[in-house]
This record gives C-alpha cells, sequence and structure tokens, in this order.
C-alpha cells in the first residue's frame, strides 16, 4: 500500500532547490542578481576550484546591506523585499521576486553571509552560516558597507545532483558567461572576477554597451558592430549587431536583455537572424546584442524558475520590430564587400581597359569601387564649404590617371594634373588650422572610440593623456590597456570614422616629443593628412569636381602642407611645342 505523506520541510527544499540550483553558474547567478538588485555599484566574483570542481563562490557587494533581522529572515524560502502581493509582478524591476534562491542554496551548501546596512555604524554588521537549510551560526562582527555572501560545500547532500557536474573547466566557462551577460545588462556596475587569487574578468563600469562590448570581447569585435534602433509605443530597441562579414556557427553570439533581465530567447534571435536576410548564409548566426525596453505590463518574468526566459504579450508585433531593426541598421551601412547600391559606370575610370575577364573579380572591383566611391563622399562633404573660388584658373575635370591624378581642362586649352590626395591635404590642411585657431576645444563623439593597445603603445598613451587633452582629444582609460576616445579637437570636426581617429592618435604618438608649438603644427597635419582622399581612390567625375572646387577657396592651392605641388600645369603652347606644331 502507498501512504500519502507530506514532504517535511527539508526534503521540499532540496527539491525545490534543484529547479534554482543546477551548477555553480546558477548559484552564481543568483548571488550576483541579489547585489545588482541591492544597488551595488561594484561587485567582486571570487571562485576557487580544485581538480575536481568549483569550491567556492562568493559574491561581495557594496548594495544596501541588510539589518541582522533581515539577514535571517532572508534564508526562509518565499522571503523577499522585491514584491508584496502577484499583482507586483507587473511592474518588477528587481531581477528577483521569487524569495526561493538563497534558501535553495542554503538548503544543498554551505552559506557564510556577512551584511551591514548602508550608514549604519562600523560594527552593526551581521554574520549568519546556513549548512543544509538550518542555520548553524549567528552574530555580530565589524564588517564593511554591503554584503558578502560565500557558498561552499555545494551539493555535498545531494550526491546524484553533483554527478552531473561537467569538468572544472566547463562549469568555470558557465560562470563567466554569466558574469558576462549581466555586465552586459547592467553597465552602470563594475564586475571583477576573481579565480584562485587571479583576476579573470574586470568589467569597468561605462555606461555604454558598446564600451562594455570592447571590454569584454575586445575592439576589434566591438568594431565589427553596427547599432540598431527601433521604436513601437511599448518597446524601445537598442543595442548592436555585426556586419555581416563577423558571423558565428551558432547562436550563442545573441545576446538579448529585456528590462535589464538577460534572457535567452528563440524567437528573438530569430528575429535578428531574419533582419540578415540573404546577408548571412543560412548556417551562419551573427553576434548581436540587443536591449530591449517594453512596457513591463507586457512582460511576464514569471515562467520560469531561474528566469532565464520571460514570456511577451504581442510578440509579434515585437519580433516583427526586432527583424525591421536590424535589417535598417545593416541597410544604412557600409558593409564591405555587400552589393553597391551605386552603378560603377559613373565612375569615369571604373571601365578601364583590363577589367579583370572572370565574373568574380569583376564583381570584387565592383563593391571596392563603390566603397571608395562611398568613402570619398565622406571624406570630401567633411571639406565643403562656402567663400569665393579665385585662387585656382576654371577648369573642367576630364578623368583620373592611376585613380591618383585628376586630369582636368581649363578654358584657355591648359591641361592640368591635380594629385588629389595632396590637393585635399591642403583643403583640410587649412579648414583644421583655421578652425583650431577660431574655436579650439572639443567635440564630443556620438559614439566612442574604443582603442585597444598592445601595453607598450599603452604606456605611450596615457603619457600623452594631458597633451592630447590640451589638443581637444578626450581618452580614458577604461580596462587594462583599452581607452575609450570620446572627443576628438573641434578642428576636426565630424570625423567619427573610427579608424582615421585611432590612424590619427597613433600618429601624433610616434611624433610625440615636439615643443608645443610645433606639435600643434604637427597634429593639423596629421589630421590634414589622415583625413584626406588617398591616391588610388577612385573618384566619380562629380567628386573630382568638388575636390577642385574646395581647392579653389584655399589660400594656397598650388602646394600641400608639405610643400609638395598639387597641381602642375601645361599649357596650350607647351603641348602644341610637344606635338611640334
Ligand atoms: P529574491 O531575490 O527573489 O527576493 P533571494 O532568496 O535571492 O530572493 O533573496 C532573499 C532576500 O534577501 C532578498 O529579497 C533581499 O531582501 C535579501 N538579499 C539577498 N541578497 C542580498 C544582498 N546581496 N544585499 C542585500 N539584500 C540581499
Ligand atoms: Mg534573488
Amino acid at each position: 500500500m502507498t501512504k500519502i505523506r507530506i514532504l517535511d520541510p527539508d526534503t521540499v527544499n532540496q527539491i525545490a532547490a534543484g529547479e534554482v540550483v543546477e551548477r555553480p553558474a546558477s548559484v552564481a547567478k543568483e548571488l550576483l542578481e541579489n547585489a545588482i538588485d541591492a544597488g551595488a555599484t561594484s561587485i567582486l566574483l571570487d571562485v576557487g576550484s580544485d581538480m575536481a570542481g568549483v569550491t567556492k563562490i562568493r559574491v561581495t557587494d557594496d548594495g544596501a546591506g541588510m539589518t541582522a533581522k533581515e539577514a535571517l529572515l532572508a534564508f526562509h524560502p518565499h522571503a523577499t523585499s522585491k514584491i508584496q502581493d502577484i499583482a507586483d509582478l507587473s511592474t518588477v524591476r528587481t531581477l528577483g521576486f521569487r524569495g526561493e534562491a538563497l534558501a535553495s542554496i542554503a538548503a544543498v551548501a554551505e552559506v557564510t553571509l556577512v551584511t551591514r546596512p548602508r550608514g549604519a555604524g562600523a560594527l552593526a554588521g551581521t554574520r549568519v552560516v546556513v549548512r543544509g537549510g538550518e542555520v548553524v551560526e549567528t552574530g555580530d562582527v565589524g564588517a564593511p558597507e554591503g554584503t558578502t555572501i560565500a557558498v561552499e560545500h555545494l551539493f555535498y547532500n545531494t550526491p546524484a545532483r553533483r554527478k552531473f557536474l561537467k569538468s572544472r573547466n566547463t562549469e568555470l566557462a558557465h560562470l563567466y558567461g554569466v558574469v558576462e551577460n549581466l555586465s552586459l545588462a547592467h553597465r552602470g556596475i563594475a564586475f571583477r572576477v576573481v579565480h584562485n587569487g587571479k583576476e579573470r574578468m574586470a568589467v569597468q563600469r561605462s555606461g555604454e554597451l558598446i564600451a562594455t562590448i570592447a571590454g569584454l570581447y575586445g575592439a576589434d569585435l566591438a568594431r565589427a558592430l553596427v547599432p540598431v534602433r527601433g521604436r513601437l509605443p511599448f518597446l524601445s530597441i537598442g543595442g548592436y549587431v555585426s556586419r555581416p562579414s563577423e558571423s558565428r556557427g551558432n547562436p550563442s553570439q545573441v545576446v538579448i536583455s529585456v528590462n535589464g533581465r538577460s534572457i535567452s530567447s528563440r524567437p528573438i534571435a530569430a528575429a535578428v537572424r531574419e533582419g540578415y536576410g540573404t546577408l548571412l548564409p543560412k548556417d551562419r548566426y551573427p553576434v548581436a546584442f540587443i536591449d530591449l525596453a517594453i512596457d513591463t505590463d507586457l512582460v511576464d518574468v514569471n515562467v520560469h524558475p531561474t528566469k532565464r526566459e520571460v514570456r511577451l504579450s504581442r510578440e509579434r508585433e515585437i519580433l516583427a520590430a526586432v527583424a525591421a531593426a536590424v535589417e535598417e541598421a545593416l541597410l544604412g551601412h557600409d558593409l564591405a564587400g555587400a552589393t553597391p547600391a551605386e552603378p560603377v559606370q559613373q565612375v569615369l575610370t571604373g571601365e578601364r581597359p583590363e577589367a579583370a575577364p572572370a565574373a568574380r573579380e569583376a564583381e570584387a572591383a565592383y563593391a571596392a569601387g563603390h566603397r571608395d566611391i562611398a568613402r570619398s563622399d565622406r571624406q570630401l562633404r567633411r571639406t565643403e564649404g562656402e567663400g569665393e573660388e579665385n585662387l585656382l584658373p576654371a577648369m573642367e575635370p576630364v578623368g583620373q590617371v592611376a585613380a591618383t591624378y585628376i586630369v582636368a581642362e581649363g578654358v584657355d586649352g591648359t591641361l592640368y594634373l591635380i594629385d588629389q590626395h595632396a590637393a585635399h591635404e591642403r583643403i583640410l590642411y587649412d579648414q583644421v588650422a583655421e578652425r583650431r585657431d577660431a574655436a579650439p576645444g572639443s567635440q564630443e563623439l556620438i559614439m566612442p572610440v574604443v582603442l585597444s593597445l598592445p601595453p607598450k603603445e599603452s604606456a605611450a598613451l596615457r603619457d600623452a593623456m594631458p597633451f592630447l587633452a590640451e589638443e581637444g582629444f578626450e581618452v580614458e582609460e577604461f580596462g587594462r590597456d583599452t581607452f575609450a576616445v570620446r572627443a576628438v579637437p573641434a578642428a576636426l570636426g565630424a570625423m567619427e570614422d573610427p579608424e582615421s581617429i585611432r590612424e590619427t592618435i597613433a600618429d601624433i604618438l610616434a611624433g610625440e616629443s615636439r615643443t608645443t608649438p610645433g606639435r600643434r603644427e604637427a597634429v593639423t597635419c596629421i589630421v590634414a593628412c589622415r583625413g584626406a582622399v588617398k591616391a588610388g581612390t577612385l573618384l566619380t567625375h562629380d567628386q573630382q569636381r568638388r575636390l577642385l572646387s574646395q581647392l579653389a577657396r584655399t589660400k594656397t592651392p598650388w602646394t600641400c602642407p608639405h610643400g609638395r605641388p598639387t597641381v602642375v600645369a601645361f599649357d596650350r603652347r607647351r603641348l602644341d611645342g610637344m606635338f611640334g606644331r
């Protein structure tokens, strides 16, 4: 005969613990989420392991802390300070609300809690030790403000669970993954991870998603991303997606957060993928960081014990908006290698007689031409200006030679050859020098440019920071050998191309040891050179004409800032002479 009985509370808690506490990473996740909910600005995760696996997980925060009474209550099942009744669930902003984590963890491990409420006297700390659900020690201690919770002997009383743990490195990888996701969703908090005494991760408080991404995955990845924006009355979409060239074999790098909650969602990941259309092969996935802010009453957070999933009302509209936002983000960007939108025939010299015979090569050249044109356009737009064209004789471009020299015809039949790079350098130099003198100061970049440097260059940049600040660069170090450029000299105008900012700074560092006025000239020269249309770049007829008209407005159109000629002329008489006419 089976006898029905009510399970004792310890057994109930151990069973419940199975849902919340799957592995060391889930313990870390719960503790970190509690620290975030407590308003921490800086969180340390200290992990210990031996050959067999993770032996200790300790989280220290500088959050609100707890009184002695709260510290004991916190270990009771369903004890929470975050909601009062079910109605609160529709507006809950905290990560926790079930009041289960601490009770569950304490049911299957030994937990030591040390906490002191903010603003309370230095000795008002409390220490509580709970083992297998039983409080085994409590007392007053001196403690810093905030909370430290250490979990040891995990699964000591549930051998079945222990057996399912993977290798130490797998468990550690899961753990680091938890910190990555939380730090991406909570940019206002600094996270540090120490493993067996060695620092493994340090994510600075950045405020900006792109800076956190760069800190976690490196500047190269950050550079391969384009921003995503989208909006519905009840939804706002933010984040970044990778250019198609940066793809992965699985969807694990599609990171999604909903109202600051890092979640996994197949439908949202699929919507992101859909936004790429045919830009990605079938078996490839993008790298994406998608932040969704959704009216809280449309989000049901109470569908999963570890809150890894959420249920969305109006899901179809949300998914469509995500796909559309991703598509739009990709359309608006110069995707290296993508099909050009402009017919290349517009480029005079695009129709070179020795055009590549193989279709594939032709296509590549086609795309390269398009990229050139788009870049030149940005560069020329930067130097577009008013003013009289009086210093250069009137001339009309005929075409380009070697994608480097513009060939132009003067009204009187003079043949002009113009070095396009030198000419644009002159234009830029004049403008930058003028703006530098008229309006010194900085211009903030819409998106900070992140630089990751080798240690030696980092040291040079650190040394040069005061000088760069004088020139109007605002550079901030925010990680080991990682810097964010937040502002550039106002004279650089709309110089926002990360690559040219990076190169400009590298050049400045290379020629750094000069006197201030000399240095200033050098910076102006470098900026002019960097920002100028390069030799070997195809220009459309219109671009050639704009370049000449801009050159005509400079004060000294005939030489570049380095003193080399920008224009050489062969007048009609000379031409005639050459042909013996
Ligand atoms: P929940 O987070 O769902 O409320 P937990 O079991 O994770 O449940 O935590 C129980 C309670 O303990 C929390 O509601 C909170 O009041 C308190 N608490 C836990 N961790 C911390 C912490 N690091 N700082 C301050 N209070 C904490
Ligand atoms: Mg919690």
